[in-house]
């Protein structure tokens, strides 16, 4: 009888903490709800906050920065350009032989280097030197037909994927780090400075003509390949979007009108916040606990560096007061950003029937074993919760942008096509995220105008991108053959 009224008070006891448990999921899914209502109200604040930052400087969370690129690639880029793409973790070279309208790219060869962690917070002398020592290793490599001429320069496009206040196409001081770097004596320096001390201290002989960030050299790189293009979109370990404005539309630019009437803005919609986002105690207690708190909450609440610590606070709040893996809360789930995007990811696409991607991930990443499949169900749950609204917001941005371009809705049965270019490890290996992004993007725009829109993906359009920049932005005039 004691056994039995054991068992019995055992039950309650455990379906006492499930039900805690599943009552947490419940309030976290009912706030991060994201319906069609809300999601144009962030679309609308968005194209509201796009007109009020390029009003002004410091008109809006949205900087809008005017990136001194009115013309995109051609097709006509010729020559040997090089091209350097530092924005996450990793760093990328590259080399690339442009042909012209007729061959376009005869050739590209890239390197991919990581960022050894303690170069992120450290002096800017010393992540400045790894680049250059790298870039100088693989421009070691070039074969002698890639020569560039005797007495000519080679030349960099530079996609440095941080906001910078541009001041020429090949100059700019950062604003701030984002995305866990703290390089605290970069703040407020021209990059390109930094770099071309850092290229002559590796005595390489190499000029950087054109600065670019991630978003904008994506652009370059998807209308080279597409003239529809008009935004683009990086959905990576941080977020972001550029696009084509027109220059009269910008009140803030004093400069002159460029002869295209044209200028790409780098919008820096990481630091987008609106009443409207769907913010939840979990994303409160992230940013305060951040690098940078009180900035880049939109990024927060949508890019691969965050969803992962996203859940992990979720199943914290869980295992502390619905003990859901045991009494005690296990140590290694305390240690904040140890669950990665690509984790949750791997968990939230997991298709075996007892879900055994997500045991491994539990036992691999945070040492927790002997989980049931209900308490496995739940953690998808949460990853799925935490991608969605992610991906849902991030859509509600790009209509957002089409509603800045009057290109959201079709007007007198015009067909004019929109393409927007996209690209970042979110979207590329994320299928859930992207597949919810897009299906999200129809959703708000409609059947009608969703025809003439079209998202495309960029592989490495950054540094190609950057490289084609370089080449239009090139010292050397190409004199055309007769
Ligand atoms: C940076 C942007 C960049 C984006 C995507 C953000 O954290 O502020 O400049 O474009 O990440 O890489
Ligand atoms: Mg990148």
């Amino acid at each position: 009888c004691a056994a039995a009224a054991l068992v019995v008070r055992h039950r309650i006891k455990s379906s006492g903490k499930w039900a805690r448990a599943l009552s947490i999921l419940t309030e976290f899914e009912e706030k991060c709800g994201t319906p069609s209502s809300k999601l144009k109200q962030v679309a609308d604040a968005m194209t509201v906050e796009m007109h009020a930052g390029l009003a002004s400087e410091g008109g809006s969370k949205l900087k809008m920065i005017i990136s001194y690129v009115d013309n995109l690639p051609t097709g006509d880029e010729k020559g040997l350009f090089y091209a350097l793409d530092l924005g996450g973790t990793n760093f990328r070279v590259l080399r690339v032989h442009l042909g012209g309208k007729e061959s376009r790219i005869v050739k590209q060869e890239f390197e991919e280097v990581s960022i050894p962690p303690h170069l992120m917070t450290g002096s800017s002398d010393e992540l400045f030197d790894y680049i250059a020592s790298a870039l100088a290793k693989f421009v070691a490599t070039e074969s002698d037909s890639q020569h560039v001429s005797p007495g000519r320069q080679r030349e960099l496009g530079f996609t440095f994927s941080f906001p910078v206040r541009q001041t020429s196409i090949s100059s700019g001081t950062l604003i701030k780090w984002t995305k866990g770097f703290a390089v605290e004596d970069t703040v407020g320096q021209d990059v390109v400075g930094e770099l071309t001390k850092a290229i002559e201290r590796a005595g390489l002989d190499m000029r950087v003509a054109a600065l670019v960030n991630d978003t904008v050299g994506t652009l370059a790189g998807g209308r080279y390949n597409n003239p529809d293009v008009a935004a683009a979109v990086i959905l990576g370990t941080g977020t972001n979007a550029a696009y084509v404005e027109r220059a009269h539309a910008i009140p803030k630019w004093h400069g002159l009108l460029p002869k295209s009437g044209e200028m790409v803005i780098n919008m820096e919609w990481g630091n987008f916040r609106s009443s409207h986002l769907p913010l939840t105690e979990y994303d409160q207690a992230l940013d305060a606990g951040s690098l940078n708190p009180g900035e880049q909450i939109f990024e927060k609440m949508i890019s691969g560096m965050y969803l992962g610590e996203i859940v992990r606070r979720v199943l914290c709040k869980m295992a502390e007061e619905a003990a859901i893996f045991g009494d005690a809360v296990p140590p290694k789930l305390k240690i904040p950003f140890i669950l990665r995007t690509p984790h949750t990811s791997a968990m939230h696409h997991d298709t075996s029937p007892d879900l055994k991607v997500v045991a491994t991930k539990l036992k691999d990443i945070l040492e927790i074993s002997n989980t049931s499949l209900k308490l496995r169900k739940l953690i998808v749950e949460v990853c799925d919760i935490v991608a969605t609204r992610g991906a849902r917001l991030s859509a509600a941005g790009i209509v957002g942008i089409l509603k800045k371009l009057g290109r959201d809705t079709v007007k007198d049965g015009e067909k004019q096509k929109s393409a927007v270019a996209l690209d970042g490890g979110l979207y590329e290996h994320y299928t859930k995220f992207r597949t919810c992004m897009e299906n999200t993007l129809w959703e708000l725009l409609g059947e009608e105008a969703s025809e003439n829109i079209a998202v495309e993906h960029s592989m490495d359009g950054s540094g190609i991108g950057a490289a084609l920049l370089a080449a239009s932005h090139s010292q050397y005039i190409e004199v055309e053959e007769p």
